[in-house]
């Protein structure tokens, strides 16, 4: 089925909602700024890529291709800090967090994308980079060695945090070291950290500026570019992502290049739990692990940091957690009733009801994600699917063909939201109907037919046969 709704996403630069429109044809390329391989991901950080994993399954519920970057940032101020505390090397101290983060990710049904680079791969290109850069009059060496990156020299920094660099009256002699910082420390940044012995211990690359390390935001700036081409469709990552990384990415891209980097940027807000900023101090701090480790599932999980739009803060509670569960059983129950009806061969069916209701919600849902992935209108359109195929079912209006198309409906909305199990469950047999079997079993070794025959009477009038396998006795519920 061919979607008429068009899929428009607001564009963090320009503050609009906009259609998107691929630079070549119907292919969509994507950059999203990955973890952090120095610990576990916690629920904030899976926030953002359960949304790029949402915004991904949209782009190709629009019948667009797509070819993503995520990259995992093994050099920075914390992982050589980690390495150098527990004396192992660069990649022997990321490696394990590496594996957990593809575990999570496996777990959380997040789908995997083309390419996962690692900035210690690309090296090379970053150096290259560095090398243009100040080819261009844009970098040049403080007085500590490294190269920075001249902010003044790029008019259009600060287009995605709307400031205006003007009126922070930037210093020549401001610069900043540091991977992360705030906006009070506005400042030329490092493209090429010079090896600090004290600082570093050993992890070090050679280059003609020295021994030393690339800055972080390079490393997405020069990985974008080398594996998707010079100018991208979509750059996405939390809202925390947008000063400064994301604006010195941009920075460094565009002063490289004289293209645009990406024609749209997007950035998901928050996580916070019982309304507090989650923090190790206050307690409220939870992996995805420590939320598994308490009997929740995968599926919950996402289900969770999904259902409320990327741009809303998302207040974590366990009562929550709770809802989403109760909300799953029952789309999994309606799923379980449709499967039922559609085995069951019944052939009455509700004229055009069915047919109808499937095209409406079908367009209601696409119309939704369209419109800036509203995930609270798509996922009300599925419940009141759910609400109205229920009073059809009550009443024995709907036939095994209609019971089918409406899975497969249901099939489609998964594609974006892979939160459903349509593996047939096996039904569960009434516990006084399985003592009725262990009963009439002893009652036939005992020989008392009587009473067997008045069990097996009570096993058949609710709908179950007898099966002797090699195994024993089973029950089995009749199909008609
Ligand atoms: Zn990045």
């Amino acid at each position: 089925m061919t979607l008429s709704p068009k899929l428009k996403l607001y564009n963090t630069e320009t503050r609009h909602k906009e259609e998107l429109k691929p630079l070549h044809g119907n292919q969509v390329l994507m950059y999203t700024c990955g973890p952090t391989v120095y610990n576990y991901a916690h629920i904030g950080n899976f926030r953002t890529y359960v949304f790029e994993d949402l915004l991904r399954r949209t782009i190709k519920f629009f019948g667009f291709q797509i070819n993503q970057a995520m990259n995992l940032t093994d050099i920075d101020d914390k992982t050589i800090a980690g390495a150098i505390r527990e004396k192992v090397s660069l990649s022997e101290y990321t490696r394990p967090f590496i594996d957990a983060f593809f575990e999570d990710l496996k777990t959380l049904n997040i789908e995997p994308v083309e390419h996962y680079p690692a900035a210690t791969d690309f090296i090379p290109e970053m150096i290259a980079v560095i090398q243009k850069l100040i080819a261009n009059g844009v970098a040049y060496e403080g007085g500590d060695g490294s190269i920075y990156f001249a902010i003044c020299k790029f008019p259009r920094y600060g287009c995605l945090s709307h400031f205006n660099i003007d009126e922070l009256k930037v210093g020549a002699s401001t610069r900043v070291t540091s991977d992360e910082y705030d906006k009070d420390h506005l400042a030329d940044f490092v493209l090429w950290k010079k090896f600090d012995p004290q600082r570093d211990g050993d992890i070090f690359w050679e280059s003609p500026f020295g021994k030393g390390r690339p800055g972080w935001h390079l490393e997405c700036s020069t990985m974008a570019m080398k594996i998707l081409g010079d100018t991208i469709d979509i750059h996405v990552g939390g809202v925390d992502n947008m000063f400064p990384h994301h604006e010195n990415e941009i920075a460094q891209s565009e002063a490289c290049t004289g293209k645009i980097f990406s024609k749209l940027w997007m950035h998901s807000e928050h996580l916070v739990v019982d309304n507090k900023k989650m923090s190790k101090s206050l307690g409220n701090f939870f992996t995805l692990r420590d939320l598994l480790s308490k009997g929740f599932t995968g599926i919950q999980v996402r289900y969770m940091l999904l259902h409320t739009h990327y741009k809303t803060q998302l207040n974590f509670t366990f009562e929550g957690l709770e809802a989403i569960k109760m909300s799953l059983q029952r789309l999994q129950d309606f799923i379980t009733r449709l499967q039922e009806i559609a085995a069951s061969g019944t052939e009455a069916g509700s004229s055009s009801k069915i047919a109808n209701l499937i095209e409406e919600k079908h367009v209601e849902f696409a119309s939704a994600l369209g419109d800036d992935l509203n995930i609270s209108i798509a996922l009300a359109v599925i419940f009141d699917l759910v609400r109205q195929t229920n009073a059809l079912a009550d009443t024995g209006a709907i036939s095994s063909i209609e019971a089918v198309k409406l899975l497969d409906l249901l099939r489609r909305f998964n594609e974006v939201l892979s939160v459903l199990n349509f593996e047939q469950q096996a039904p569960t047999i009434p516990e006084e109907l399985q003592e009725a079997l262990e009963k009439r079993l002893q009652a036939r070794k005992d020989k008392d037919w009587a009473l067997a025959d008045r069990l097996r009477d009570l096993i058949v009038n609710s709908g179950y046969v007898i099966e002797d396998t090699p195994t024993g006795a089973r029950l089995k519920k009749c199909s008609t």
